[in-house]
Order: C-alpha cells, then sequence, then structure tokens
C-alpha cells in the first residue's frame, strides 16, 4: 500500500489526525528541538502536503524532518485518534527513497543484514575485532567529527561483550535450590525463537538463555531453519521490498515448523513481525497470512511473566535498573511482563529508569546515522540509568543494549548491561535447573 492510500485508509478508519498536539510532549525529537515539524503532528503535516502534491519528496524539509524521526512510536499510545504513525513513516520514507536515495552508511548497513554472506562476513569480523581488543579502543578516540561515528561504533561493539553475570552476589546453588512447588511446570508446547542477525551474530548468548529458560518452564524449543533478519532495518528505512521479502522468508519457515508460538526477545524484531500483516496491507496473497503469523508472536517476557508466569530461580542480590525499550513498550504495549518475569528472580531490586518510555537514541541505526541528535537524546538517557545508581541495566533490545551500553561505557560509568532474560537464566543456573538435577 503507498503512502496517499495509507493515509486515506486512516482517514476512512477515523484514525485521522485532528491536530490536538497530545503526542508532541511524547516526542524525544520535538522535545529536543521544540520544531513543530520535528514533532508528530508536523511530520503528518509534511506527508499529506507530499501526497496532495503541495510539496516535493525530495524537498530539504519532507527529507530532513522524517530522517529525524526516530521511529520510536512514542506518539502513538498517546494519539486519541489511534493514529497509525508507524506504519504511516515507513510509507513516507518509501516515498522519501524513491525522490533520494539513503546515504552511503544507510545503503552499506542494509546490505550488511539482507545479504547473509555479507551478514556473515560482517558480524564475523566484529567478533574479531571484539576478540583482539580492538573494541576498547572506541573510549580512547575524541568525540566529534571525524572520529566520533568510529568512536560510537567501536564502543557498540564492547558492549556485546558478556557482562560478569557470575560475579553478582547471591546465594549459591545449596541455598537458592527451589523447593517442590518450584518443580518443571508441564509441557507448554513447541516454540521457535527469532535468532535475528545482530542478536545471533554478537548477542548469541542472549538466545542461548532465552532457549534454556524456555525449557526450564515447560516449553519444548525447536530450532526453526530457513529464518533469517526480520526486515525491521528495512522497513524503518522506507525499504520495503526488501523488509517484505526477508519477512515472506520467516513467515514461510516458522508455518512449516509448525510451533505454537514464535519468540522474540529482541523488542525491533518483534514488532516487525507482530506487524507483518500490516507490511503487506492490501495484498490478496500475504496479508492474511502475514496477520495470522504476527498473532503468533510473542516476546519472551509474555510467555514467562503471563498467565502462570515462570519459575522461581536462586537469589541475585543485586539492584538492576531496567528500561523499557520503545518497541516493546510502545509498539507491542508490553510494559508489565518484563517486570513480572525479574519478579521471579528472589533478592533481585528492579529500579525504573527515570523517564525509561523515553527512546534511548539508538532506533535501529539511527544512533549512527544522526550521531549529533541521537548522542543528546543517548547522554539523557545514559544520566538517567547512572541516577538510578544501580550497577547493572536490563533491557530487552540488542540495539539499546548496544547504544545504552556504549554511552555508558563512553562515559566511564562501570554499569554491566543485559538482557533481561539473562538474569533469570543466571537465577536458573544457580538454582541448578540445567544441572539435570532440578
Ligand atoms: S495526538 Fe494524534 S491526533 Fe493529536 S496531533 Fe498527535 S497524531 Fe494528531
Ligand atoms: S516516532 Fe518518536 S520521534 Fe518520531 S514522531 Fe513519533 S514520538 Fe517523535
Amino acid at each position: 500500500m503507498r503512502l496517499d492510500e495509507a493515509l486515506r485508509e486512516q482517514e476512512e478508519g477515523l484514525l485521522n489526525c485532528v491536530h490536538c498536539g497530545f503526542c508532541l510532549p511524547a516526542c524525544p525529537t520535538y522535545n529536543r528541538l521544540g520544531d513543530e515539524a520535528d514533532s508528530p503532528r508536523g511530520r503528518l503535516h509534511l506527508m499529506r502536503a507530499v501526497v496532495e502534491g503541495r510539496l516535493a519528496p525530495s524537498s530539504h524539509a519532507f527529507q530532513l524532518h522524517l530522517d529525524r524521526c526516530l521511529g520510536c512510536r512514542a506518539c502513538e499510545p498517546v494519539c486519541p485518534s489511534g493514529v497509525e504513525y508507524g506504519m504511516l513513516l515507513e510509507r513516507a520514507r518509501q516515498v522519501a527513497r524513491s525522490a533520494r536515495p539513503p546515504d552511503r552508511l544507510t545503503r552499506l548497513l542494509l546490505t550488511l543484514v539482507s545479504r547473509p554472506g555479507v551478514r556473515r562476513l560482517g558480524l564475523g569480523g566484529g567478533r574479531l575485532l571484539r576478540f583482539l581488543g580492538v573494541s576498547r579502543l572506541g573510549s580512547a578516540l575524541p568525540g566529534g567529527a571525524p572520529w566520533g561515528r568510529l568512536r560510537l561504533a567501536l564502543a557498540m561493539l564492547e558492549s556485546t561483550r558478556p557482562p560478569p553475570l557470575a560475579e553478582i552476589a547471591g546465594s549459591g546453588p545449596a541455598e537458592g535450590r527451589p523447593g517442590e512447588d518450584e518443580a518443571r511446570p508441564g509441557a507448554r508446547g513447541e516454540v521457535g525463537v527469532l535468532l535475528g542477525c545482530v542478536q545471533e551474530g554478537l548477542l548469541g548468548r542472549v538466545n542461548r538463555a532465552t532457549e534454556r529458560v524456555l525449557e526450564a518452564n515447560g516449553y519444548t524449543v525447536r530450532r526453526v531453519g530457513g529464518q533469517g533478519c526480520c526486515g525491521a532495518l528495512h522497513a524503518h528505512a522506507g525499504a520495503l521490498s526488501g523488509a517484505r521479502e526477508m519477512a515472506r522468508r520467516n513467515i514461510a519457515a516458522f508455518e512449516a515448523s509448525g510451533v505454537k508460538w514464535v519468540v522474540a526477545n529482541a523488542a525491533g524484531c518483534g514488532a516487525a513481525m507482530v506487524d507483518a500483516g500490516h507490511l503487506f496491507r492490501g495484498d490478496p496473497e500475504w496479508e492474511e497470512r502475514a496477520g495470522r503469523f504476527g498473532d503468533k508472536v510473542r516476546d519472551v517476557s509474555q510467555l514467562l511473566g503471563e498467565g502462570d508466569g515462570c519459575r522461581r530461580g536462586a537469589p541475585l542480590s543485586v539492584e538492576v535498573a531496567y528500561d523499557p525499550p520503545c518497541h516493546l513498550l510502545h509498539a507491542q504495549g508490553v510494559e508489565a511482563p518484563p517486570l513480572r518475569m525479574l519478579e521471579a528472580i528472589p533478592e533481585l531490586r528492579v529500579l525504573p529508569v527515570p523517564g525509561g518510555a523515553e527512546c534511548c537514541g539508538g532506533a535501529g541505526i539511527y544512533g549512527l546515522t544522526q550521531e549529533e541528535l541521537g548522542g543528546r537524546i543517548g547522554a539523557d538517557k545514559v544520566a538517567a540509568v547512572r541516577e538510578t545508581g544501580a550497577p547493572w541495566l536490563a533491557t530487552g533490545n540488542p540495539g539499546c543494549m548496544m547504544q545504552i551500553g556504549a554511552g555508558l561505557r563512553l562515559a566511564g560509568a562501570a554499569v554491566g548491561v543485559c538482557h533481561p532474560v539473562e538474569l533469570l537464566d543466571e537465577s536458573y543456573r544457580r538454582a541448578g535447573y540445567y544441572d539435570g538435577s532440578a
């Protein structure tokens, strides 16, 4: 569906923007820049002007203000008209791309995730640089041009190094071993984990932790072959045909596996898959099929933090700041499950990050392509995390882990960054759930 059709459909569905401005205070770019054109309402106005032929898609205003949007979707839950801003943004960016190709860095990063051979090479190269310690050099580089982008990229890579979870204080396996009521639950069905590209390539340990905690809670984890990148980065950049191609491959792979749930542990990938039906809107062959697929997608925290919840593990005696990823909180409306999942860890004290609902500035590749504004937004997030005083930060999206992790590292803050499921995994390891005796 094109931008003009999507805007018309919003109007017909009574999802039209009524210019109330409720979304403005939720928008990180409007809050920083104070320019109406950098607000959700302003960007919708620009989209309409392009559709009505009053503004050229190649115009500086259209390109600039769309580029500056994080795609965080914080404007959606607060909108009384239910405007589907994220879907409109993707179509608007498609129009913008057709008028002016994206910059070289965006093209390079999209090629990296979409071509399996290039992806393997790129992520393998990243792991090698991390192994050799080259990623540590980021902190030694000066900020600003010409080194700022390389400095951030190296710090992001360094932040994917496994954190020292085993050093967290807590009871040993003997004291932590749970009682009868914590026996392994009965069979909960077969699930397949979306491995992702960056997640599997640089943070494969999060996927393994996800598989272990699901198995420990009665799910049978099937390795789903034929899956690939979720296409979220392409969709956010307006490269919709590439995003659809990647979505088709994943839909077919998970359909063939017959699993009950498709599990995501990366909020950005999860949101893209939940919204797969929107991506194919108007496509007679794929819309319904993609919608059925999207209905099966669950964040790992939903399977472990909703309904019967999950088994209690051994204590981890530590304070952890929790920052909700935008694509979990705003795009999927998943707020309580990660916190409920963490309640299964005795002695863990979870502290909310002040202003946690605001984007960290990572937003896919935004931190690298919009270095200045992304850096300002990221610096505020880092300050908010430090304000909690917690020695650990948990957040459920690789982009957020890397953006905030890099910011903390460059600010000299000794804060470990992990995925929430890794804390549960460490707690289960200490409880003996993986040694075959519990
Ligand atoms: S809150 Fe919704 S209706 Fe109001 S200005 Fe923003 S997008 Fe338009
Ligand atoms: S997606 Fe985020 S940055 Fe973009 S308009 Fe909405 S709130 Fe603002």
